[in-house]
């Protein structure tokens, strides 16, 4: 049985982990009058707090091809959220569109971008409208947009590249699920199984019960299938990344930098530059280390070297859901009626997980998806004991 096909035309749903995740699907449920519950633990290195928040598919050249259904979809929806939000009266969610900029370094490099550039188009012919426009930059038209830059062989520039701030959107989704309802509760929750049933969660030594449970637990959610003998390869990736601060100057609309390696750089308002990511394969170990901090740092520098008169506000650190063929998981666990998973987003959550969530939402209603779910399925993976 699906959930909103109880008869009484009412779901009753509770929500495992509050991050960009769990908080989109419980504003989504809410939104449609589904009786909603979120349970979020607030663990030490939740992914939404520490993402950089670029919001792209352009971000992405060498992803898998069912990346993209996924992202471009997801890229629309978000202009759908922001005016669901902001008729809820949530308007602060730190998405701008700033554009994007894939700078190269070197002449090798430079030799590349207008392949770059076919790709970004090739793209938005087929439907990834949120690249934007495209162009070729010279240096100069570089260093215009992005001032700390050092010396650059050039740059693809596409106009529909956005950024996020996750804890910003987060909060905005779970008080506007709040308004439609929703009971916020800081807790940790286990699924409380009957058989091949999950009747709701446990909370506390209380069982909580429920037509539906969504595990949206970020890089805790394979803990949470443990109890039904379900083997997900959803792991932490360490992520450690580097709040600048230049005082007194307009950060807000730099372009999002990104160039033919892993680390990037982020323009957010009131002066603040986001320089990322570490990737490490360090458990669950909420630590910032003097190579984490050296790496982060020392390749901001490379880049852009008029960042070394910024001061260091923070260093955040976040465990990115990873999967092994870097999809996330999504929709019905396996053997279960009512039990659902929305989680494994990796590097590219808060770019695709308000999107995903209410599709995993709409499923537990009943919805039929607009796009093949199947390269998402849990049973990839699934094991089941
Ligand atoms: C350094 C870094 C940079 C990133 N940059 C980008 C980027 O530029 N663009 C992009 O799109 N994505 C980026 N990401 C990835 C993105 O942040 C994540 O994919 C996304 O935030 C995952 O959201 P989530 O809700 O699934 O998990 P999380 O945000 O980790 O939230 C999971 C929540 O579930 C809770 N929870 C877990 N188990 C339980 C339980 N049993 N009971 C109660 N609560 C529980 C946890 O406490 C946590 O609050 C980045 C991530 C990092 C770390």
């Amino acid at each position: 049985m699906r959930i909103g096909q109880t008869g009484d035309g009412v779901s009753d749903v509770i929500v495992i982990g509050g991050g960009v995740v769990g908080a989109s699907a419980a504003y989504h449920l809410a939104r449609v009058g589904a009786s909603v519950t979120l349970v979020d633990r607030e663990d030490q290195g939740q992914a939404t707090a520490a993402g950089a928040g670029i919001c792209s598919p352009s971000n992405v050249l060498d992803a898998p091809a069912a990346y993209y259904p996924l992202a471009v979809r997801s890229g629309k929806y978000y202009d759908e959220l922001l005016a669901h939000l902001a008729e809820d009266g949530e308007r602060a969610t730190g998405y701008d569109v700033t554009g994007m900029l894939r700078i190269a370094r070197s002449a090798e490099e430079a030799v590349q971008l207008p392949d770059v550039m076919r790709a970004l188009r090739d793209a938005r012919a087929q439907g990834a409208s949120h690249i934007g426009d495209t162009a070729l930059l010279d240096p100069s038209a570089v260093a215009a947009l992005f001032p700390p830059l050092g010396p650059v062989h050039g740059a693809v520039y596409s106009s529909g590249g956005a950024r996020v701030d996750g804890r910003l959107l987060r909060d905005a989704l779970r008080r506007a699920a709040a308004r439609h309802g929703a009971c916020l509760m800081h807790a940790s929750a286990a699924l409380d199984v009957r058989g091949r049933r999950v009747h709701g969660v446990v909370v506390a030594g209380k069982n909580l019960s429920a037509d539906g449970v969504l595990i949206a637990g970020g890089a805790w959610s394979a803990g949470l299938t443990e109890i039904l003998g379900i083997v997900l390869p959803v792991s932490p990736l360490r992520g450690q990344i580097a709040h600048l601060l230049l005082p007194g100057t307009d950060t807000s609309g730099w372009p999002v930098v990104t160039g033919f390696h892993a680390h990037y750089l982020l323009g957010f308002p009131h002066g603040r530059v986001v320089a990322g990511a570490t990737r490490e394969d360090a458990g669950f170990d909420y630590q910032t280390t003097a190579a984490g901090v050296h790496e982060v740092l020392g390749e901001a520098l490379r880049i852009a070297p008029g960042l070394a008169t910024a001061t260091l506000a923070e260093i955040r650190i976040g465990m990115r859901p990873a999967t092994p063929d870097n999809l996330p998981v999504l929709g019905a666990l396996p053997g279960l009626s009512n039990a659902y998973i929305a989680a494994g987003h990796g590097a590219y959550g808060l770019q695709l997980g308000p999107y995903s969530a209410a599709l995993v939402a709409d499923q537990m209603r009943g919805i039929a998806p607009p796009l093949d779910m199947t390269p998402y399925a849990p049973e990839r993976y699934s094991a089941v004991g």
